[in-house]
């Protein structure tokens, strides 16, 4: 099969950056063969060369990381009989790796969506209880103000009875439209990701949103130079701060 960096296969399998992976190379932690590397740029092959770290076999599996710029009108799932998925918009040699979307935006949400294979990261970045801070733009019909931002920070209750945890509003923006009255552009930071849910904490305070994007998840933020429908592989440097 084809050659990789020593680095890069450690790094990619979660061992560290590359710059611990280079550290632990140079302690003698990793043998290629039976024979302890030296040079953490060694040329090896993932599935014929034996690797391992601390004496512990390294199985290799092509992982890969992507951030999409999600559009409008495609579900956030890996299939779907009729819909369009986010899944469709892969260029197949990333569609082959099987990615799917960590956690689900609205068929009419757009914005930063992180596709991956590795299970491990999405279930820690989907985990209720890692409370990971998603910020999203809206814009909503109505005058928001001081009252929303306080009932938000202190939590609302939903249609279902769900009291939400705080969460932060800013109020970016307000627009009078001749045929529709006030709109308002805000940013809301969430902590958890009930189904509809900034839809909801909208409605609990008799507002609508009509138009949703969001612009990070953890410490993930979505690139604005990505067109809506592109995405790009995350940079070693993102991959690291998710982990
Ligand atoms: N909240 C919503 O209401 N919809 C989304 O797509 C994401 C968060």
């Amino acid at each position: 099969a084809k050659k990789m960096r020593l680095d890069k296969l450690l790094s990619n399998m979660g061992f560290g950056s590359r710059s611990e992976i280079k550290k632990e190379v140079k302690l003698g932690a990793v043998t290629v063969n039976g024979v302890v590397a030296k040079d953490s740029g060694l040329a090896v092959d993932p599935d014929a060369d034996d690797v391992r770290f601390r004496g512990e076999t390294v199985i290799y599996r092509d992982t890969v990381y992507l951030m999409m710029n999600k559009p409008p009108g495609v579900i956030s799932a890996t299939e779907d009989g009729r819909e369009r998925t986010v899944i469709d918009l892969l260029e197949e040699e990333d569609r082959l790796l099987s990615p799917f979307p960590v956690g689900r935006l609205d068929k009419d949400t757009v914005g930063l969506l992180l596709l991956t294979n590795d299970g491990q990261l999405a279930h820690e970045l989907l985990s209720p209880r890692k409370h990971v801070d998603k910020t999203y733009e809206a814009v909503v019909e109505g005058d928001v103000g001081e009252a929303d931002r306080q009932a938000f920070a202190e939590g609302v209750v939903l249609d279902d009875g769900y009291k939400t945890m705080p969460a932060e509003l800013h109020i970016t923006g307000k627009e009078e439209t001749a045929s529709s009255g006030v709109k308002s552009t805000v940013s809301l930071t969430i902590k958890e990701g009930k189904f509809h849910q900034v839809k909801r904490m909208f409605e609990a305070v008799g507002k609508k949103v009509v138009y949703l994007k969001r612009v990070s998840m953890g410490p993930l933020r979505l690139d604005e130079s990505l067109p809506e429908g592109t995405y790009r592989e995350l940079t070693e440097e993102e991959v690291e701060l998710l982990r």
